[in-house]
């Protein structure tokens, strides 16, 4: 009885608004998010993760049928679906409109659409074309995403923009070169980014992910390893990472775009956060 009285005074004397904000493991509550690239994969998973903490979350990609179906399959009444190619500046100027007109604002801008493409043995077979290509999506995509949503943004006074980036562009030719060049370019602009933004209330990180058997790692390894099976290629994914006793999930970078969304990253700014179970720090010792 004493200690049901207590916890009754407690609730009417602490509960106060921010009290439940600060307890609530809803951390973006109110929220709306924007997210390219999220009709799969590390896209998917963190706008799951997003709704499950209370945003709003639109998903932006150029697979519309498979877009939609992860709207639906999400909930209509937390996620929308709008058909975007992040290489093209007005589908992302059109998205981010479309967010603020329908949510009447937005929070949080993840630049995370991208894709690989065949890499030749050397650099003097490089395809141009496919090199521009990679560019138009893994970059200029990006820059495009960040241009836009600051244009919304700033008025605000406030916003959390996140780029994925990779590995790759941390230990440069890792896998190939034209990815890599892409995301060590991503890294690059999210500190310039963050260098103007920050005067503007707007935070801007990046995730640098390990090997996930995603769709598209899966479709390129197809390449390299034609007698190979996709369980075996996501095998071979796997038996790659270092950190004993667990592998790298499209969860673990849903929860650092929790992290850098959220409050909780409130004061962080011009990161790179690389979860990778420690591959790049054992690749970068030289014995
Ligand atoms: P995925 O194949 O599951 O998802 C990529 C999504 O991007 C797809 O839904 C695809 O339709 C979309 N997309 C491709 N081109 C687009 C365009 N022009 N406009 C809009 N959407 C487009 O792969 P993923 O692993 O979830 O990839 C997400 C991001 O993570 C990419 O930027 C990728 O480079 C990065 N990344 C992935 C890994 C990995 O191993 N999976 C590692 C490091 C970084």
């Amino acid at each position: 009885f004493k200690i049901g009285l207590r916890s009754n005074c407690i609730s009417r004397a602490f509960l106060t608004k921010s009290s439940i904000r600060k307890f609530s493991t809803r951390k973006l509550e109110g929220k709306i998010a924007l997210i390219t690239g999220a009709a799969s994969g590390i896209g998917k998973e963190t706008a799951k993760k997003f709704i499950n903490n209370g945003a709003k979350v639109v998903i932006a990609d150029i697979q519309t049928k498979l877009g939609q179906e992860t709207a639906t399959e999400l909930g209509t009444s937390h996620a929308s679906f709008i058909s975007c190619d992040v290489s093209k500046e007005s589908n992302i100027a059109h998205a981010v409109d479309y967010a603020v007109s329908n949510y009447g604002q937005l929070d949080i801008m993840f630049n995370n659409a991208g894709i690989a493409c065949h890499t030749p043995p050397t650099i003097v077979d490089l395809d141009l074309a496919a090199f521009d290509r990679v560019m138009s999506i893994n970059v200029r995509g990006v820059v495009a995403g960040i241009k836009h949503a600051s244009r919304v943004m700033i008025p605000q006074g406030r916003g959390s923009i996140l780029c994925t980036s990779s590995i790759t562009g941390v230990l440069g030719g890792l896998a190939q070169h034209t990815y890599s060049i892409s995301k060590s370019t991503v890294v690059g602009i999210m500190k310039s980014a963050a260098a103007e933004l920050c005067r503007y209330g707007i935070r801007i990180n990046c995730i640098s992910p390990f090997a996930i058997p995603t769709p598209f790692v899966i479709e390129e390894m197809r390449v390299y390893f034609p007698g190979v099976d996709d369980q075996g290629l996501a095998k071979m994914i796997h038996d790659n990472g270092v950190l004993k006793g667990t592998i790298c999930e499209p969860e673990d970078i849903a929860n650092a775009a929790l992290y850098l969304a959220s409050d909780d990253a409130k004061y962080v700014s011009g990161h790179n956060l690389v979860v990778d179970g420690g591959f790049t720090s054992i690749k970068n010792l030289s014995f």
